[in-house]
């Protein structure tokens, strides 16, 4: 905390992960004597830069941009680009922490990273996102690259931002390679990488139902969010079966208790791409549902939660009501939704807790994928890439499964993510020296 002054949400992601790694490395002096706990909470690097850029009314307008490279042991630093007005130094260095871990649990050759900027996208022109967009990558391509750093997008930056940012890399270094991911399916993007994260969701929580020789068909989910997981882990659990009824936004949440259909998600995922448009104007056209104007959607009783919007929005009095509701699973599909009281809550009430690290490591594990097609200059057909998220989806689950395992039989995620992510990583660094 001396080290850190102030970054709340640094301090909650490094104390939440060493409290499961502690008990782990006790009987293993290697990883005390080489400090790794220590060195993986100590980015290898954080890069702050000023962005200007001038508005449509010709004033000039300052941002800062960062890069967080949180540790490279197991491959290039990897991890989104937030713009949103709440960005700052702490959270990119939690989200960077947590990503290194997530990257590590897909099996795949990647390390963690985070950048953005505290750039508000809502109610900008597109002259204006991309004359931003262009001048953060005027200092950000110095910092990355297809073997370095390979950034992807996040809240605010999809794939129109991530044309914008590739555009001006290729301009500047005359290379066509894959630095970002999350591009365009012409310009060298993955298919099923828009839909990974959402749907790897769901695939997490099936894994983890079908443990306790259940189902998701039938059962009643609260979403939060109204972005690319939300509507895309909306789409997927429909598919299977189950009811959503509800979804929400930084204005407050709609209840629908007949249930989200394909053509209501549609007409979401049409009008959310302009992003004044908030989740109230969804009761205008369909009348059965309600909207809560500045409220969450976790008081209302379901079987299953899925968090999809942002940090720390399920806390304790949240956690509370889910579960005097008979809540049976929650899984993460934004990053730290549920913040450490509603995760302890959780727990001890052996609820089944997926925790982002590893329930929402979809986005992340196709976006490796996406790496692998542009090194090859090739790509791959959707149903292999469906296939390949199942099966990586499960076997996050499993390997969280095997570490996670309680006496009484309940399973940790949390923990097991946690100390399986933290292996893998741990072992590289060893084999590595002191550096
Ligand atoms: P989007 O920008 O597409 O959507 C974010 C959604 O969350 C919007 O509905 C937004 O509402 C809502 N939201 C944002 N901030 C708040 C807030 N403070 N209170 C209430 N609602 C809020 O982002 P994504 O769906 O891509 O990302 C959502 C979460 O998932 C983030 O935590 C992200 O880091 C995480 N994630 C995303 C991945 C991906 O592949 N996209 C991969 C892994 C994790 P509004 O429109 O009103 O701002």
């Amino acid at each position: 905390i001396r080290r850190n002054p102030g970054e709340l949400e640094f301090h909650q992601a490094v104390h939440d992960v060493a409290s499961d790694i502690f008990e782990y490395i006790d009987d293993k002096p290697a990883y005390h004597e080489a400090q790794i706990l220590r060195r993986l909470a100590e980015p290898d690097r954080v890069i702050s830069f000023r962005v200007c850029w001038q508005d449509d009314q010709g004033k000039v307008r300052v941002q800062r941009g960062y890069r967080v490279q949180n540790n490279n042991a197991i491959g290039p630093y990897k991890g989104g680009l937030r713009f949103h007005k709440s960005v700052n130094q702490s959270i990119l260095k939690f989200l960077a922490f947590e990503q290194t871990f997530k990257n590590s649990l897909t099996g795949l050759p990647m390390g963690g990273g985070k950048g953005g900027s505290d750039f508000n996208p809502k109610g900008k022109s597109d002259n204006e996102i991309m004359r931003f967009c262009q001048s953060f990558m005027t200092e950000l391509y110095r910092h990355v690259g297809e073997v370095t750093d390979v950034p992807a997008g996040d809240i605010g930056v999809g794939a129109k931002e991530i044309g914008y940012m590739f555009g001006q890399y290729k301009r500047i270094t005359n290379r066509y390679v894959g630095v970002l991911t999350g591009k365009g399916l012409s310009w060298g993007g993955s298919l099923v990488r828009t839909e990974a994260t959402g749907y790897g969701l769901i695939y997490f929580v099936e894994n983890m139902l079908a443990q306790r020789t259940d189902s998701i068909s039938n059962k009643t989910i609260c979403v939060s969010g109204a972005g690319n997981v939300a509507l895309h882990a909306a789409e997927k659990a429909i598919t299977l079966g189950a009811k959503v009824i509800t979804l929400s936004d930084s204005s407050g949440f709609v209840h629908d208790p007949s249930g989200l259909t394909q053509s209501k998600i549609d007409w979401l995922k049409q009008v959310k791409t302009d992003k004044q448009v908030s989740i109230a104007q969804y009761t205008e056209q369909f009348s059965e549902a309600s909207f809560h104007q500045s409220e969450k959607p976790w008081h209302i009783p379901c079987d299953i939660a899925l968090p999809c919007a942002t940090q720390n929005e399920i806390t304790q009095d949240d956690a509370i009501a889910l579960i005097n509701n008979g809540v049976e699973v929650v899984a993460e599909g934004a990053n730290m939704p549920c913040d450490t009281e509603a995760v302890r809550l959780f727990r001890e009430s052996k609820i089944a807790f997926g925790p982002a690290k590893a329930a929402n490591a979809g986005g992340v594990a196709v976006s490796g994928l996406e790496m692998s097609q542009n090194s090859a200059r090739m790509s791959w057909d959707e149903a292999r890439l469906h296939d390949l998220l199942r099966d990586i989806m499960r076997s996050i689950h499993d390997r969280c499964r095997d570490y996670g395992q309680q006496q009484g039989g309940y399973i940790d995620y949390a923990k097991g993510a946690n100390i399986a992510g933290f292996k893998k990583v741990a072992e590289a660094m060893l084999a590595f020296g002191i550096v």
